[in-house]
């Protein structure tokens, strides 16, 4: 037995994912080449699988069978829909040990950042079913003039939608894009990034065993270069999820097709110690949010503030917190924190940290590759006296580095949270929740958790999430989640037949009529207005 062949059983040994269920999984991939892209386990930089190389042709007929399927299952009931969605979610729990360590395999992570993905895709689906047809029921509007005139909205799925997704998080950020589409009456083509497809593949297992129609959810594996604008030269709509630089190129190609997308991509995201805080609990919080997931995470923490009271208390507390932290890349819950995806991300983590002591920063702790625990893993790193021209203080590092700062008050956490093209996520630590969210208010960021890293703010499904400036356009979760996915048609109906000159009326009579009755419509008070004034007022 080859050394690697030795290395792919032992990794596969490990996970209790036998290689026949990985070819079973591949072969869900109706592919027409027989070109094949490499699956490796960062654990131990071992091929542990292929999938299909799929190329525009493969993609071409995917979205095909997609557009077949979609119109009978726009017409299934909403109630069969919401049965297949909750079946789902019953199912992704039960199968969650293979869940996790599929996504263990090929991402790297550690399991316990493994089980936030399988239980955040659990709660999406209770979300969906329960609440997913408020958004596209038919609605009443108010007429042009009522009530001579009426106005309805009805919505209609936009027909396939497209979503591409990235390596990090490929079970939740696949899932989160790709069952609001279908519970809208949608099909969808999935590219997961190459990296990460067998994630993928099992969740197209899943919701084909929980009922979904054959062909409404199809997955293209392959070259995000040549898949992905295939893909977008075909559908719909876009949803894509990954680095800033492809989402420009997305938005483009998306433009040109006048297609609608969403794109959520990178930050740099703040995370600000007020004067008040509980010193512990922030600097708890802190390490969740800087080295979840190894920081490979978009929501992740890398620029903290401190208010220069507590600064050195802080300090302490969090680098002793982070010291604590085990890494490893065992398949089991003994590791805090796991590997890096691949030799890339290694490489990128390195240069930003040896490029931010060569411009004079300190390493509080941290700072070091560990190949003796695995060959991408690399140390939780805290970084101080950051250069503000240093890489990790202008660019994504996307990884287990975080640089700290103190700050003499408030205005000033602002002013420096806000100092970026990026608006994604930002937690604020306050002993006076009041307080936080007024400074919630005041930072440009699409989600604000106060007294909390990201979690509270991920997980309200309810509410909407994306991005400011560079870090994209739309919003997913929530009604706004599902939104995206829809057409609206207006539908206006007269009583009194068209609304123009009547026969025999002098244009100018018309014209004065029209104008009264526009005065009058200003100055006559709406339900709505009536409400808001009665509710100021206090009652
Ligand atoms: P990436 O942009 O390189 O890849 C993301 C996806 O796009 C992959 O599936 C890839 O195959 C595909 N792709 C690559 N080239 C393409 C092209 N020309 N056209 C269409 N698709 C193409 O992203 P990455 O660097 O692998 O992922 C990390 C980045 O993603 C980070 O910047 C991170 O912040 C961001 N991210 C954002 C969110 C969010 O919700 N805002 C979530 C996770 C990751």
């Amino acid at each position: 037995m080859s050394l690697e062949t030795e290395s792919r059983a032992n990794v596969l040994a490990a996970t209790g994912i036998s290689a026949s269920r990985l070819a079973a999984l591949a072969d869900r991939v109706d592919a027409d080449g027989s070109e094949t892209i490499e699956v490796r386990a960062p654990a131990t930089d071992t091929a542990v699988g292929a999938v299909p190389d799929c190329d525009g042709a493969d993609v071409e007929r995917a979205v095909d069978r997609a557009r077949a399927a979609q119109s009978s299952w726009a017409e299934t009931a909403m109630d069969e829909r919401r049965e297949i969605v909750a079946r789902f979610g019953d199912l992704v729990l039960k199968h969650r040990a293979e869940l996790l360590d599929i996504l263990q395999l090929e991402t790297g992570k550690s399991r316990r950042h493994a089980v936030e993905e399988v239980v955040d895709v659990a709660l999406t689906c209770s979300y969906y079913a329960d609440r997913g047809d408020a958004a596209f029921r038919e609605e009443r509007r108010r007429g042009a003039i009522p009530p001579a005139t009426t106005a309805r909205v009805t919505y209609e799925p936009v027909g396939v939608v497209g979503a591409i997704s990235p390596w990090n998080y490929p079970l939740t950020l696949s899932l989160t894009d790709v069952l609001p589409a279908l519970i809208a009456g949608n099909s969808v083509v999935l590219k997961p990034d190459e990296k990460t497809p067998y994630t993928a593949l099992a969740l197209a297992d899943l919701l084909e065993r929980a009922g979904l129609p054959a062909d409404c959810f199809e997955i293209v594996t392959g070259r995000g270069a040549t898949v992905g604008p295939a893909l977008i030269d075909r559908v719909d709509y876009i949803s894509f999820t990954g680095s800033t630089e492809t989402g420009r190129l997305v938005a483009e190609q998306a433009g040109r097709n006048l297609i609608g997308c969403s794109l959520e991509l990178g930050g740099k995201n703040p995370l600000l110690v007020l004067d008040d805080a509980d010193i512990e609990e922030a600097a708890r919080g802190a390490v969740q949010a800087c080295f979840s997931n190894a920081g490979q995470l978009c929501l992740a923490a890398e620029r903290v503030y401190v208010a220069d009271s507590i600064h050195d208390e802080f300090v302490e507390a969090f680098v002793a917190a982070t010291r604590d932290l085990t890494l490893g890349t065992g398949f089991d819950y003994e590791d805090d924190v796991g590997s890096l995806i691949d030799s890339d991300q290694l490489e990128r983590v390195e240069r930003h940290v040896e490029d931010a002591r060569e411009r004079g920063a300190t390493v509080l702790t941290g700072g070091e590759r560990r190949p003796e625990v695995g060959p991408f893993c690399y140390e939780p790193t805290i970084l101080t006296d950051l250069e503000p021209e240093a890489t990790a203080a202008c660019e994504e590092t996307f990884g287990p580095v975080v640089s700290v700062e103190s700050v003499p008050n408030v205005a000033t956490a602002i002013e420096r949270a806000n100092d970026t093209e990026y608006g994604l996520n930002a937690s604020v630590w306050t002993g006076d929740r009041e307080r936080g969210v007024a400074v919630a208010r005041e930072i440009d960021c699409g989600t604000v958790c106060v007294n909390d890293a990201y979690v509270s703010g991920w997980a309200a499904v309810d509410a909407p999430m994306g991005g400011f400036g560079d870090s994209g356009l739309g919003r997913r979760h929530g009604p706004e989640g599902i939104k995206r996915y829809l057409e609206s048609r207006t539908i206006a109906t007269s009583r009194t037949g068209p609304l123009d000159v009547p026969p025999g009326v002098p244009t100018a009579w018309y014209a004065r009529g029209m104008f009264a009755l526009a005065r009058l419509q200003q100055r006559l008070p709406t339900v709505a207005s009536v409400t808001r004034r009665l509710r100021d007022a206090g009652f």
